[in-house]
């Protein structure tokens, strides 16, 4: 077995031990393995081992990944979870299924007239800066509700839910925080009336605290294809 063959099966593990914890169905939780700064051969090697959908946070170089792996296209699933600026929504809009990053209402806009006509709605999540820090992006919780409406009647997308990146901790209880007041906030946007499934937050070392507060999806990368050895910087200057 492949070293990321292994990590993969390890990280399975973790995340049907935190659906069981939680007394969640088995298979409740996707798994997301985020790919960035991975090589286009690190990709084969996860799907190889039976994993199909892979994050990427920058435009350039998931578009040379996409490329790299045109043979395996039609199986995979591209989602993008980096920052995303104007000038880069139509490579997005045109090559990924989902975007997870979406923080603003603009970005929509622009992925919903970008988005081909000839392929289905994209699927995108309403990033929201859970934790009020000013280093991330994503709309604050008290403007969630008007914005997920605003994204959900627009043609092209098909808004799935919310997604975070709350403010690390290392603590189990503090990790839990930030994960319930996502939580409770996507139950009140699906009490209010949006149609969503999809919860994405969770990543290699808060997994267990996101699932057992509700996350459907994780995006694990560390855990699965261990430390990145470049800065993110370095891969695409520009995003
Ligand atoms: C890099 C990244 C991840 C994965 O983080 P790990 O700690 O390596 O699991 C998840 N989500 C986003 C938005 C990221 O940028």
């Amino acid at each position: 077995m492949s070293e990321i063959a292994v990590q993969l099966k390890i990280t399975r593990a973790r995340i049907a031990q935190a659906e069981h914890a939680a007394r969640r169905p088995a298979g409740s939780v996707a798994l997301l393995a985020v790919s960035k700064t991975c090589p286009a051969e690190a990709v084969r090697e996860a799907f190889a081992a039976g994993q199909r959908a892979f994050g990427e946070n920058y435009v350039q170089e998931a578009l040379d990944k996409i490329t790299a792996l045109a043979d395996l296209r039609e199986q995979l699933e591209w989602h993008f979870i980096g920052p995303l600026q104007s000038n880069k929504t139509r490579a997005v809009a045109e090559h990924f299924d989902w975007v997870h990053s979406v923080d603003r209402l603009k970005i929509a806009q622009r992925l919903a007239a970008q988005r081909p006509a000839h392929l289905p709605p994209l699927n995108v999540c309403l990033q929201v800066n859970i934790s009020g820090e000013a280093s991330k992006s994503g709309v604050s919780a008290a403007e969630a509700k008007a914005t997920a409406h605003a994204i959900a009647a627009l043609p092209g997308l098909r808004l799935r839910g919310l997604m975070a990146i709350p403010e690390a901790a290392a603590e189990f209880a503090a990790q839990r925080l930030p994960h319930r007041r996502l939580s409770d906030l996507f139950k009140a946007l699906c009490a209010d009336g949006l149609d969503l499934d999809t919860l994405s937050a969770g990543m290699s070392a808060d997994l267990e605290a996101a699932v057992l507060e509700g996350a459907t999806l994780v995006r694990i990368g560390t855990a699965i294809f261990g430390a990145r050895t470049y800065p993110p910087a370095a891969a695409d200057p520009a995003a």
